[in-house]
């Protein structure tokens, strides 16, 4: 490779890597598995190594990737919080081992333990006393979550016999079982669900209210002495002396060479359902700590331990069948329903299978054997056929051309592989469409958030938009947390809503790409709803801002039951179908006007602003696309070259005229 293209492919990779990280730590959003985040790394460290001249201090591999947020006080770590190189391969584990052999001399030992999937801390107590504790954060400085850390019960607040001051790093996880039973309270109580137990556990231990911590029941498992008033010889003497402190300590075992290390690597891979935590790896240390002062640590990672990587895991399912979902936003998803699998320790019955397009790529039928994938964090996903197992008889599969949920025609998303269901009335969508329609691009109505629609439409007062206009105050005041002063607000604001004219209207629709901006084009050339539904999709091409791809959802959105059906009813409640835009005027529309010359009643601003407001565009110079000139007192050059291209001319008193 040529050193330009390593050059633009590492900033690629960085960027791409950058991305990633701040998805996963600041959003808790991951969109790739771990096991990919890797790899990416790996990649770009490789590539690193071939092109050192384009090795900067800021590239990823070279930090730990978390952040510092201010909303706690920092907390210097005295001895730094590093991250781990990774290995996901025996080579690269045996490379480890030769890369210390040459470094140090004589024997050594090796330790391996399970790699917590959790989020790093450091504990520090005083006197045997919890005094503190602090995230990773960036390595050197963490944020002080002491009060978060208090509500762990697997957390000791005192020790026995412990050293005058020590400081401690862990994992604070949650476990699997807890994970499962939150998952389960919260599926009840309507609240959104946690995404797996890491984001769980690192989403409540960065909350400023220590209660969100105490209700997710954390636990604390930890695996090295940071620093301590009290001398140790290995590593496995300090995992001892924890113990008997009172944590909870990693397990371990003892090798006196790296390649027996891979037995115990295998049996935790092997074994992974059976830990109360999730785990993504095992950690390979050497055991005597003279010998690690020796080896040291980079910027990032010390050189005397590895973390070795386990694949994502991946078993053949019999698809019983492929079920379609209908999102909140209307998008079909289908999922293969599979014959349970055992799958990185969780029982797996579904697996998504993405969109139309990659059926497609992989030709997935009902009947099909497939490999089913749980890498991480990401929902399980079909990644390949069998096709040597493929029975006689099975078709392909399509997904249905009307939604499962409301029988609406379903429509390709023009500018991606989506398929969406158009019901204006759909139950899925029911939530996301009434938000929409009140929130402030729409129908702006104060005090109707998504919280409250969504008692409304729990209690069965709800169920598309329009019903909004039949509430009354006394069945609204019914809802929990509502009364009878904020009820009576609520309606008053619905109320007031009906008044708010076509451009809103059309913005609270919810019709794909009409938002406020082509709520106002439309409400420009439109004087009413109607005037607007009888226009043709070819019209409605020709506005200036509105492109064929909008034209053609408009036409859709209107020509559906659905949406006639919620019109009707909005119009027998009385709300305002009439445009309260300045209305555009055909003379103007889509012309374009140059002025030139000196004007007697208007700045050359207020004709601009004038001509804009009609639906016309000011510009600077005159060219075949010029509609009209507008020549003031003397007019100069523009003028003579209008009159070469033989473009019409106005006079100030015809331009008069003109807008009346
Ligand atoms: P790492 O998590 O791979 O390894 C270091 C960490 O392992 C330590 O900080 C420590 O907290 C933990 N650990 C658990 N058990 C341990 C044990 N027994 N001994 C020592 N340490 C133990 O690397 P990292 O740089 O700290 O964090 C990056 C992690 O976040 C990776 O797993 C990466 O895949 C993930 N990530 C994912 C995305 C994504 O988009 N999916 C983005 C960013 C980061």
């Amino acid at each position: 490779m040529e050193a330009n293209e390593a050059r633009e492919k590492i900033l690629a990779l960085r960027a791409e890597v950058e991305e990633h990280s701040r998805r996963y730590y600041d959003e808790d959003a991951p969109t790739i598995s771990d096991f990919e985040y890797d790899k990416l790394i790996h990649t770009l460290m490789d590539l690193e190594e071939q092109f050192p001249q384009f090795l900067t201090p800021d590239s990823p591999t070279q930090h730990v990737g978390g952040r510092v947020s201010s909303k706690f006080a920092p907390v210097e770590h005295e001895v730094p919080l590093e991250s781990l190189m990774d290995v996901f391969s025996h080579e690269e584990l045996f490379a480890f081992g030769e890369r210390v052999d040459g470094a140090i001399g004589g024997s050594k030992m090796y330790d391996v333990e399970p790699k917590i999937d959790g989020l790093s801390i450091a504990v520090e107590y005083r006197n045997g006393e919890f005094f503190r504790g602090a995230t990773r954060g960036n390595g050197q400085t963490g944020e002080d979550v002491t009060e978060n850390l208090r509500t762990i019960r697997s957390l000791p607040k005192t020790l026995k016999n412990a050293p005058e001051r020590i400081i401690v790093r862990g994992e604070v996880y949650m476990a699997k079982e807890t994970f499962a039973m939150l998952n389960r309270r919260y599926e009840i109580e309507g609240k959104p669900l946690l995404a797996n137990p890491r984001n769980g556990a690192a989403g409540s231990l960065r909350q400023k209210d220590p209660k969100i911590a105490a209700e997710r029941q954390l636990d604390l498992i930890v695996y090295n002495i940071q620093l301590a008033t009290r001398e140790y010889r290995t590593h496995a003497e300090t995992l001892d002396a924890l113990t008997e402190m009172g944590f909870d300590v990693v397990p371990y075992k003892l090798y006196d060479n790296i390649r027996d290390c891979v037995e115990q690597i295998e049996w935790i891979g092997a074994n992974r359902d059976a830990f109360p935590y999730e785990m993504d790896g095992a950690v390979i240390k050497l055991n005597d700590l003279a010998q690690r002062a020796v080896l040291g640590s980079t910027t990032k990672v010390p050189r005397w331990a590895v973390a070795y990587k386990y694949p994502p895991e991946k078993k053949p399912a019999k698809v019983l069948d492929i079920a379609v979902q209908v999102g909140r936003t209307g998008v079909l998803t289908p999922k293969a329903v599979v014959e349970p699998i055992r799958l990185a320790g969780t029982t797996v019955s579904n697996a998504t299978l993405h969109n139309q397009d990659f059926i497609d790529k992989l030709d997935v039928r009902i009947g099909d054997t497939v490999w089913v994938r749980k890498a991480g964090e990401i929902i399980p996903e079909v990644v390949e056929v069998d096709l040597s197992k493929r029975p006689a008889g099975t078709v392909p599969f399509r997904l249905p051309e009307v939604c499962p949920e409301c029988g609406s025609p379903v429509v390709r998303d023009e500018d991606g592989a989506a398929m969406r269901c158009t019901g204006a009335e759909c139950p899925a969508q029911r939530l996301r469409n009434i938000t929409h329609f009140a929130a402030k691009d729409g129908m702006d109505i104060d005090g109707l958030g998504e919280a409250v629609v969504e008692s409304l439409v729990n209690a069965g007062l709800v169920s598309a938009p329009a019903d909004l206009y039949y509430l009354d105050a006394q069945s609204v005041a019914t809802l929990e947390r509502m009364g009878k002063k904020s009820a009576e607000n609520l309606i008053g604001a619905i109320e007031a809503s009906k008044t708010q004219g076509l451009a809103r209207l059309l913005s609270a629709f919810g019709i794909r790409q009409v938002g406020a901006s082509a709520g106002k084009t439309l409400a420009r050339r439109y004087p009413d709803l109607d005037a607007l539904m009888a226009a043709t999709e070819e019209e409605l091409m020709a506005i200036d801002d509105i492109g064929p791809v909008t034209a053609r959802y408009i036409a859709a959105w209107f020509a559906s039951p659905q949406s006639r059906h919620q019109i009707a009813r909005l119009r027998d409640a009385g709300v305002s179908f009439e445009s309260r835009e300045e209305l555009t005027d055909a003379r103007f529309a889509g012309k374009t006007f140059v002025l030139t010359g000196t004007l007697e009643g208007f700045t050359r601003d207020e004709a601009s602003a004038i001509i804009e407001r009609f639906g016309g565009k000011a510009s600077g110079s005159v060219s075949k696309k010029t509609s009209y000139v507008l020549a003031g007192e003397a007019a100069g050059s523009k003028l003579t070259k209008a009159q070469e291209l033989g473009i019409p001319i106005l006079t100030e008193a015809q331009f008069r005229e003109m807008i009346g």
